[in-house]
C-alpha cells in the first residue's frame, strides 16, 4: 500500500508509448528510461533479454529469423513520484495493427525521430494515428551525438511534413555532429554531460549552471557559445507560447533533443514530459464517457499474446484499466458476454519478468489468463457499471490469400486456430460460400502477417496448410442491410463474409473498384465494416 488516496494514485499515473520508424531507437530510449527510473542498472539488459526469449520461445523463431520484433511489451517504474507505463510498440511496419492497438491504451505518446533521418514514413503514419484519436505528441529528436539535420530544419520539417508546429523545451548545446548537453529552458541553464564513451551504460555525470558561466563558455569556445545565445534568444524572441488545447489537437509539440545511446539529454526529458504528460484521460464507451474518477471498475483489452509458451498454451489478455481499483481475485463481468469472471493470477510485465500484480488504477496495463474468452476491443467492469468501450480502431486489410488444410482430417484443429487467430486480431477472416468447403480468406495490412500466420498453425495447432496469396488488395464492405443481390457489375469482385456474417467485396484495383461503385451509385463502398470506424484516410 503506497498510502495515498484512490485521486492522487490516478493523478500520478503516466502511461505512454512510444512511437517510432524502425531503428531510430526506440528499444534504446526504452532502456534507457528505465535507466533513469532505477529499474534496471546496467543498460543492454533489454537487449539480452530479448536474446532470451528468443531462445526460449518457440513463435519468436520467426522474430529471430527476421530480425525484428513481432510482441510487444508494457514496462513500469516509478520515478519522481510518479508511475510511469511504458507501452512498448512493435516497430515494424507489418506489424502496424497491434501498434494502432497499444496506442488505444497509451494517453500520450513520445514521437521518436532520427536527427539523421527526419520524419520517416511510419513515424508519418503513428502521428496521423494520435492526432485523430487526439493523444498529444512529444517528440525526441534522437542521435545528437552524430551530424545530422540543423534543430531549426527540423522545426521546419515537423511543420511542413507533418503539420505541427513544435515548442523546444530544450535546445542542444556544443557542435553540431558532436553536441556535448542541452539547454533547459524551463530551469534556463546549461546541462554538459560527460561522455563516459561506455554507450551510456549508466548515469550520466552532468554539470549545470548558467548560460553566462564562465566555465561553459570556455568548453564551448567563444563561437558556439554565441551562437547558442543567439539560439536562445530566437527561440524566446519567437513567443511561442506553449498552450495545452493545442497539444491536445495535435497542433503543437514539446521538443526535446538528446541521444538516447549516449544518454544525454535522456533525464531532463524525462522531467519535462512527466510533468506536462496528462494522467489518464475519461474513455469513450456507448453509455457515455467513463472518467478516472469513477471508482467502479472499467477496463478494455486492447491485446491478446496467445501461445507465448507452447508448451502450456497460455492466453494473456492485455487490458488497460479506465477506472475503479483492480484488486486481485475480484470478479467483473466481461459485457460482450454477459459472463462473470474471476481475475485471477494477474501479471504486471518489468521487461520480461512477469510478477503478480494485487492492485492496479487507471492507467495501468495488466496481463489476464484468458481461458479464450476475450477478444481485442472487449470490455470488463464490475456489476454496477454499464460501460462498453468503444472508438477501437478496424484496419482494412490490404493483403489477401486462401488457406485451407492440407489434411482435411484436421479440420477441427484448423478451425480452432482460425478463430482464436482472429480473435486475437493476428489476421482477419473471411469465409467464401463460393469456395470449396475447408478454405478461408484472411486478410492482413502487411505481408509479414501471413508468415507469423503460417508459423503459429503449423507450430501451435499443428496444421499444415496451404496458403496462396490472392491477387486483390482492396476490401470494402456495405452498408448494413445492403446485400450484394441488389447489386450490378461484381464481376470483378469475390464477395466474402467477414466473422459478423457481413458481405465483404475484394478487388483487384483501383480500377475494379472504381467499375463496382459506377455500376451502383446509390450504394455506399465503406472501408470498414458498417457499426465500425476507420483512422485511414478516406
Ligand atoms: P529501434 O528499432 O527503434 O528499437 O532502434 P534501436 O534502439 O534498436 O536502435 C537502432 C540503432 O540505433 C542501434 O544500432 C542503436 O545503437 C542506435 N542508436 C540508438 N540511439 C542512438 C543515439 O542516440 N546515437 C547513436 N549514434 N546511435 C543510436
Amino acid at each position: 500500500m503506497s498510502g495515498l488516496t484512490y485521486e492522487q494514485e490516478v493523478a500520478r499515473r503516466r502511461s505512454f508509448a512510444i512511437i517510432a520508424h524502425p531503428d531510430a531507437g526506440k528499444t534504446t530510449l526504452t532502456e534507457k528510461l528505465l535507466l533513469y527510473g532505477g529499474a534496471i542498472h546496467l543498460a543492454g539488459s533489454v537487449k539480452s533479454r530479448k536474446a532470451n526469449k528468443h531462445a526460449s520461445s518457440d513463435w519468436m523463431e520467426i522474430e529471430k529469423q527476421r530480425g525484428i520484433s513481432v510482441t510487444s511489451s508494457v514496462l513500469q517504474f516509478d520515478y519522481d513520484g510518479y508511475r510511469v507505463n511504458i507501452l512498448d510498440t512493435p516497430g515494424h511496419q507489418d506489424f502496424s495493427e497491434d501498434t494502432y492497438r497499444t496506442l488505444m491504451a497509451a494517453d500520450s505518446a513520445v514521437m521518436l525521430i532520427d536527427v539523421a533521418k527526419g520524419v520517416e514514413t511510419q513515424t508519418k503514419k503513428l502521428f496521423k494515428v494520435c492526432r485523430d484519436r487526439g493523444i498529444p505528441v512529444f517528440t525526441f529528436i534522437n542521435k545528437l551525438d552524430r551530424a545530422g539535420k540543423e534543430p531549426f530544419a527540423l522545426m521546419e520539417e515537423l511543420e511542413e511534413v507533418l503539420g505541427i508546429r513544435s515548442y523546444p523545451m530544450n535546445w542542444p548545446v556544443g557542435i553540431p555532429g558532436g553536441y556535448k548537453g542541452v539547454y533547459n529552458r524551463v530551469k534556463k541553464q546549461i546541462e554538459l554531460f560527460e561522455m563516459s564513451g561506455r554507450h551510456g551504460a549508466s548515469i550520466l555525470p552532468s554539470k549545470a549552471g548558467g548560460v553566462d558561466d564562465a566555465a561553459f563558455k570556455e568548453e564551448l569556445g567563444e563561437e558556439f557559445h554565441k551562437q547558442l545565445c543567439d539560439e536562445i534568444e530566437l527561440l524566446d524572441g519567437a513567443g511561442e507560447v506553449f498552450d495545452w488545447d493545442t497539444l491536445q489537437q495535435g497542433q503543437l509539440t514539446p521538443l526535446f533533443f538528446g541521444s538516447a545511446m549516449t544518454n544525454f539529454g535522456v533525464e531532463p526529458f524525462l522531467q519535462e514530459f512527466l510533468k506536462m504528460a496528462p494522467p489518464p484521460s475519461p474513455r469513450k464507451t456507448l453509455q457515455g464517457n467513463v472518467d478516472p474518477t469513477e471508482k467502479k471498475f472499467s477496463a478494455f483489452v486492447f491485446k491478446i499474446q496467445a501461445n507465448m509458451n507452447p508448451a502450456h498454451r497460455d492466453r494473456l489478455a492485455f487490458i488497460r484499466i479506465c477506472s475503479g481499483v483492480f484488486e486481485k481475485g475480484m470478479e467483473v463481468k466481461h459485457a460482450q458476454t454477459g459472463k462473470m469472471i474471476k481475475l485471477a493470477q494477474p501479471q504486471q510485465f518489468l521487461a520480461q519478468e512477469r510478477s503478480i500484480v494485487e492492485e492496479a488504477f487507471p492507467g495501468d496495463i495488466i496481463g489476464l489468463f484468458d481461458p479464450g474468452s476475450m477478444g481485442i476491443g472487449d470490455s470488463l467492469v464490475s456489476a454496477g457499471l454499464n460501460a462498453t468501450f468503444t472508438d477501437f480502431p478496424v484496419f482494412p486489410p490490404e493483403h489477401f490469400a486462401r488457406v485451407q488444410p492440407k489434411n482435411s482430417m484436421k479440420r477441427k484443429q484448423f478451425l480452432k486456430a482460425m478463430e482464436e487467430l482472429a480473435q486475437e486480431g493476428a489476421i482477419q477472416v473471411f469465409s467464401n460460400p463460393m469456395l470449396s468447403g475447408e478454405g478461408f480468406v484472411i486478410g492482413a495490412v502487411g505481408t509479414l502477417q501471413f508468415d507469423v500466420f503460417k508459423h503459429r498453425v503449423e507450430g501451435e495447432y499443428g496444421v499444415n496448410i496451404l496458403l496462396e496469396p490472392l491477387g486483390h488488395s482492396l476490401a470494402r464492405w456495405l452498408p448494413r442491410g445492403v446485400t450484394t443481390k441488389e447489386m450490378k457489375g461484381l464481376d470483378k469482385a469475390v464477395v466474402v463474409q467477414d466473422r459478423w456474417q457481413d458481405p465483404v467485396l475484394l478487388f483487384e484495383s483501383n480500377w475494379a473498384l472504381r467499375w463496382a461503385m459506377e455500376q451502383n451509385p446509390d450504394i455506399e463502398f465503406l472501408l470498414t465494416p458498417a457499426s465500425r470506424e476507420s483512422l485511414v484516410e478516406k
